[in-house]
């Protein structure tokens, strides 16, 4: 069985169809890009897959439990235990230097301060950023910013980590050098993950990727090539 899956996942906003009848399967620690033009509908299916959104129609599974019938205070718990994101910019709470921003994800999925401190010195090691981690987030590199979002996405172990342009902000070199780290990182923990993008180069690091076009999924599933990985 694949990790998470939707099935016939329909979204409207009033009179606009963002998602018109999705399947999508994501499986066991794969990375799956989602591509798509601007307005396609990507973000809509990442929030519904992450639980942030609830579908009109169609079914939300992750290993085997229905995300979309559970309360809004239960898929908040399960987006701050089960989940991880990454998002262009901003996921970081710009007042707390590194170090708070990680640990306090791990303090809101239940770890007490002491080990979420530690948790936290640890995984900014592991992500090359010790160094950063009395500094706060307007004082770092977007790259070394970026490093401290994959951190605090991973201090959980979250079975899935969903990314929205987690290059957006960055040039051509340090995109790569984060999209390396990202699926570096989310394969280690035995994470699956999640990245939407419109960019091919970012898409190359996943295992495979899908196309979005006017809310369904159009292209077929395809392995990313291996020629297209830089
Ligand atoms: P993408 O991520 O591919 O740019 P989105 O999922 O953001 O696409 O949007 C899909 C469609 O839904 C677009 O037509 C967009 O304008 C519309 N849409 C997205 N969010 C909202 C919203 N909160 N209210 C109204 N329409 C929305
Ligand atoms: P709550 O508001 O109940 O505390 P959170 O804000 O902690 O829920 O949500 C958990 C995770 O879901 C966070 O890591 C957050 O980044 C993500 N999240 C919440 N709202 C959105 C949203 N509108 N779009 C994308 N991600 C979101």
């Amino acid at each position: 069985d694949p990790r998470l899956s939707g099935r016939g996942l329909v979204k409207r906003y009033g009179s606009t169809t963002a998602l018109a009848g999705v399947d999508i399967d994501l499986g066991e620690e794969e990375a799956l890009a989602i591509m798509g033009p601007s307005g396609s509908g990507k973000s809509t299916l990442l929030h519904v897959l992450a639980g942030v959104l609830v579908p009109d129609e169609g079914a939300v599974t992750l290993r085997g439990r229905r995300v979309e019938r559970l309360s809004e205070r239960e898929r908040s718990l399960l987006r701050r235990g089960r989940y991880g994101f990454v998002f262009q910019h901003g996921q970081l709470l710009s007042e707390l230097t590194a170090l708070e921003n990680v640990a306090i994800a791990s303090m809101l999925d239940g770890e007490p301060r002491a080990q979420a401190q530690e948790l936290a010195v640890q995984w900014l090691a592991a992500l090359g950023v010790a160094d950063e981690r009395d500094r706060r987030p307007g004082e770092m590199s977007g790259g070394q910013a970026q490093r401290v979002a994959v951190a605090r996405a991973l201090v959980t172990r979250p079975d899935v980590v969903f990314a929205d342009e987690p290059t957006g902000s960055l040039d051509q070199a340090t995109g790569q050098d984060v999209m390396r780290v990202l699926t570096e990182s989310t394969r280690a923990v035995g994470a699956s993950l999640v990245v939407v993008t419109h960019d091919a180069s970012v898409a190359a690091w996943c295992d495979r990727r899908v196309d979005v076009r006017d809310g369904l999924v159009v292209a077929p599933q395809h392995a990313v090539p291996a020629d297209a990985v830089p």
